[in-house]
């Protein structure tokens, strides 16, 4: 038997490790293992566990409705992985990849685990548009690439010649086994969790990813280039939340992207800062850690909760913020500029700011929120430069002339005139010029100091 675990590909079809059960020709016992400390603190309640697990319902749904068996259970991944082969004939565990720190820990673990029971660990890549050993093989790098455009150019060539069309093995072509009861019984998920997840399943018939994924690009591809930016006007697929929890696959959505013309190209483009972003997480040694690169010291977090709770006094930012916090979602534009106004305006660190998307964004994604995050402070690959500091006055003059967004999300401002209302509000917690002033000088040498790391790492050595 095979034990499949689900992680960050809640869908039932175009999976590489399906391929491989069904190649097998054996039953496989399929789980998805909510992680305590994935849902502490009440995670799930906020918008990002609560997407989560809102497509975890759906999975499970997709199982029954194909006749199938999907067991959700509750407990560190580890503990529950031994259980599961003492007391089931396993002799092979398939997972998918996953990059993030946590993970990348989690999945050692169950690979020593596995090895010293004698089972073979196998892992597959699902969740990028190009495998990332092939493609490093491929292009004859063994260096990440650093700067987007040309690692765009690589990509394009690349999916042109080498792209590996959707698996064929779909969930109603597997025999999925039942789990033994005393398993059941021990990973029992949380009363609340499951009460949860229970009204999640009689809602999930209007969530389905591959119907807004033809909406979007029936409706909105077309005209994706002039409308993206314009973000009172929701001109893009918002098809994150999908992508990042695997509900959607990414090679679908290109087979389907490939029979469109106009749009798809920008579109494309914007699929492949996701895999830059994923590249990095796997070849950047440093990706995860650059607040310990940087001497950030002269950062503080004195203005952090105005911003989290949308009370700085410049519209744009507030406005953002609250669609944040009400909703779980910003569009692309706002989140550049707000996380460029709390790193650059009001100097704090940009873990800060980080951690507060990590709970509020429904489409929250670990890699790509520490890429967004480290553009917008200037730290990383091909970041945005220190000295080109977004001003949010002028960028919600020029994307939102009318400021119809800020209408939709302070009401308190609808009087106010096209002109008026993009102004900061007396009593603003900073002034734009003079705060930009300081954060080109403070970053500069927060830059600075990677290099002074460096040279006093050397010194020491010799
Ligand atoms: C500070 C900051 C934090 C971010 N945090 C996240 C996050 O937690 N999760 C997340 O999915 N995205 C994040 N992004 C990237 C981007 O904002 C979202 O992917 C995008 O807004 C999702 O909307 P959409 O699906 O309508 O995108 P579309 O414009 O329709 O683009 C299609 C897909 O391309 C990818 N994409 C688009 N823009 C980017 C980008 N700038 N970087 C990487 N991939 C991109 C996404 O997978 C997206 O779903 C962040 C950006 C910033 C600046």
């Amino acid at each position: 038997m095979i034990l499949f675990i689900h992680r960050k590909d809640l869908r039932t079809i175009d999976l590489p490790a399906f391929d491989a059960i069904h190649s097998a020709g054996v039953a496989s016992l399929h789980v998805l293992i909510l992680d305590p400390f994935l849902l502490r603190k009440e995670r799930y309640l906020e918008h990002s566990g609560y997407n989560f697990l809102t497509q975890v319902a759906r999975l499970h749904q997709d199982y029954i409705l194909a006749g199938k068996q999907l067991h959700i259970l509750y407990g560190e991944p580890d503990i529950v992985v031994k259980k599961l082969v003492q007391t089931h004939p396993i002799e092979q565990i398939l997972v998918h990849t996953d990059y993030t720190p946590y993970a990348v820990k989690r999945d050692k673990q169950l690979n020593a685990t596995a090895s010293s029971l004698g089972i073979r660990f196998q892992t597959y890549s699902g969740s990028m548009l190009c495998d990332l050993d092939e493609f490093m093989e491929w292009s004859g790098r063994a260096e990440p690439y650093k700067v987007f455009t040309p690692f765009y150019r690589r990509w394009r060539t690349f999916l042109t010649e080498r792209f590996r069309p959707p698996y064929s093995t779909g969930i109603k072509d597997l025999q999925t086994a039942s789990l033994e009861q005393s398993v059941a019984t021990t990973f029992r998920v949380p009363d609340e969790v499951e009460r949860l997840l229970r009204q999640l399943s009689s809602r999930t018939n209007d969530l389905d990813a591959y119907r807004k994924l033809d909406h979007f690009l029936s409706e909105n591809l077309q005209d994706y280039t002039v409308r993206r930016d314009k973000y009172a006007e929701d001109g893009t697929s918002r098809i994150s939340r999908y992508l990042n929890t695997g509900a959607i696959s990414v090679r679908m959505i290109y087979t389907r992207l490939t029979e469109e013309e106009r749009g798809a190209e920008e579109w494309l483009r914007q699929l492949a800062w996701r895999d830059f972003y994923l590249l990095q997480a796997r070849l950047d040694a440093d990706f995860f850690n650059y607040e310990n690169v940087f001497d950030l010291t002269s950062l503080g977090t004195r203005h952090f909760e105005a911003w989290s709770q949308g009370n700085t006094g410049i519209p744009v930012i507030d406005a953002a913020m609250h669609q944040l916090n009400e909703t779980g979602w910003m569009p692309n534009r706002l989140r550049m500029i707000t996380a460029m106004f709390l790193t650059k305006n009001l100097g704090c660190p940009f873990i800060y700011g980080e951690r507060y998307f990590r709970l509020k964004l429904s489409d929250y994604d670990n890699v790509l929120n520490r890429g967004g995050w480290l553009w917008s402070s200037s730290l990383g690959f091909d970041a945005s430069p220190y000295f080109r500091i977004m001003n949010p006055v002028t960028q919600s003059q020029t994307h939102d002339p009318s400021g119809s967004y800020i209408r939709t999300w302070l009401p308190e401002l609808t009087e106010l005139s096209d002109k008026e209302i993009h102004l900061p509000r007396p009593g603003a917690i900073v002034d734009l010029k003079s705060s930009r002033a300081l954060a080109i000088e403070t970053y500069k040498q927060i830059l600075q100091s990677k290099k002074k790391a460096a040279s006093s790492s050397l010194l020491f050595f010799l």
